[in-house]
């Protein structure tokens, strides 16, 4: 049996709503200034050089300030810029945000632009592996000018920046490019390897540039997700997204329980107290470390078919994984009327607190209780939660029995009020679909 849901999917890119409509023929190229052959010839685009971390300490900014944002300008500067010249389908800072009152501080923003004027498209949601398809709307389609700049570790330690950098298409760069459909100020969308064209599916190198990414911004508020395909992803082209949203969120604050140490000293914890169910890793002597226990991770989820969302939280310190149902339990019939209503995609952000709301009654009514109701309904239940964990394990080569009296030898403290567990297992009486 094929899953599918009708949704309206949201545009990242101002060239996917002209699919298959009229080209712009002037100028060099296709007119669309894009990244294919036709238009990429002689183009450049700024190429920021981090710092190697592959190598080096993943705290590295904790024993002293970072000389200068120059990351963090290059990316807001160039990202205004682009809002300045009206790439954009909205503006996001117009749009209503307020923190709901409660124990966790879910954010709430009223979006109410983001899903218009685009007929609903069928995606298949039960295959979290889907080949590339280059017929399909993908970021080499993109017009350049929603480009920001090249991303790469460079070849040693030192920050190096080219303003007027070549794009190299033998090289196939990792490029930063805007979301047109942003969710926050800065909200931009980093394409490992963009002319390669690879498809949604997390591995090492991937993760390890998205995780050097955040380290090298060195900001807390500064994070980058990840949405598998059946776990809200809507384009197939191997994609992470970030911004900037200056406060916690509740998933960040959610108390945690040590389960067991991986390779290199990478810690795995699972969240506790928390709608959905998560697991999370910090540590490891490198960044290479945490980027090789959380892919070994993420790629035992893709190979199972189980879709999932990952949050790289405080510079690169932390990342959540969140193995996820919702979008199954949509296409079998499975989610209320009153959750399907509000029109809520609980991708990587909403599983993580902030909660992109499109209906002004949904805003203006948003509740603690309404987001952890959204949420649960995303969430593995606690017996799949458990076997999908043991499957993670197995793949990255650990034995969770011959670590559990770690675990009950230090517990650790929650560090937030938690909520009875009565509630999180009355709102997650259902069992996962998804199969072993
Ligand atoms: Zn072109």
């Amino acid at each position: 049996m094929m899953l599918k849901i009708k949704r309206v999917p949201t545009l990242v890119s101002n060239f996917q709503k002209e699919e298959a409509e009229e080209t712009l023929a002037r100028g060099a190229g296709c007119g669309r200034n894009c990244l294919r052959n036709c238009c990429l010839p002689g183009s450049k685009l700024p190429l920021y050089a981090s710092k190697n971390l592959r190598k080096g300490k993943s705290v590295a900014y904790e024993t002293k300030e970072p000389p200068v944002d120059f990351l963090e300008s290059l990316l807001l500067g160039e990202w205004e810029d682009r809002q300045q010249k009206g790439l954009f389908r909205y503006d996001v800072t117009a749009c209503e945000t307020k923190v709901i009152p409660g124990d966790y501080g879910f954010i709430a923003q009223l979006n109410e632009g983001r899903h218009l004027k685009k007929r609903p498209t069928e995606f298949r949601v039960d295959k979290v592996l889907q080949p590339f398809d280059g017929s399909k709307f993908n970021f080499t389609k993109v017009g350049q000018e929603e480009l920001l700049f090249q991303f790469e570790a460079s070849e040693d330690n030192e920050v190096q920046f080219f303003p007027n950098a070549p794009i190299d298409a033998e090289k196939s760069p990792s490029v930063v490019a805007i979301n047109v459909s942003p969710i926050e100020y800065g909200h931009v969308l980093l394409i490992p390897k963009v002319l390669e064209c690879l498809p949604q599916r997390i591995d090492r190198d991937s993760l390890l540039l998205a995780l050097q990414m955040a380290a090298e911004a060195a900001n807390p508020y500064f994070r980058l997700g990840y949405n598998s395909l059946g776990a809200f992803a809507t384009i197939n082209h191997l994609h992470f997204q970030a911004y900037y949203l200056a406060v916690p969120f509740p998933m960040e604050k959610a108390p945690t329980r040590k389960i067991t140490f991986a390779d290199a000293g990478v810690k795995i914890s699972e969240m506790l107290n928390y709608p959905v169910r998560g697991l999370v890793f910090e540590g490891g002597n490198t960044l290479e470390d945490l980027a090789n226990v959380v892919s070994g991770s993420c790629v035992c989820l893709q190979e199972n078919n189980i879709p999932y969302n990952v949050l790289i939280s405080d510079s690169a310190k932390r990342v959540f994984l969140l193995p996820q149902c919702y979008a199954e339990k949509q296409a079998l019939g499975e989610v209320s009327s009153e959750l399907l209503d509000t029109q809520v995609n609980p991708a990587v952000w909403e599983i993580s607190g902030h909660m992109v709301l499109k209906r002004k009654e949904d805003y203006e009514g948003a509740t603690e209780a309404n987001a952890w109701r959204l949420l649960a309904e995303v969430s593995l239940s606690e017996a799949r939660f458990q076997e999908v964990t043991a499957l993670i394990f197995e793949a990255i080569d650990l034995n969770a029995e011959e670590n559990e009296n770690a675990t009950e030898g230090s517990p650790e403290k929650p560090d937030v009020a938690p909520q009875p567990m009565e509630e999180i297992d009355a709102l997650n009486t259902h069992a996962s679909m998804v199969p072993v």
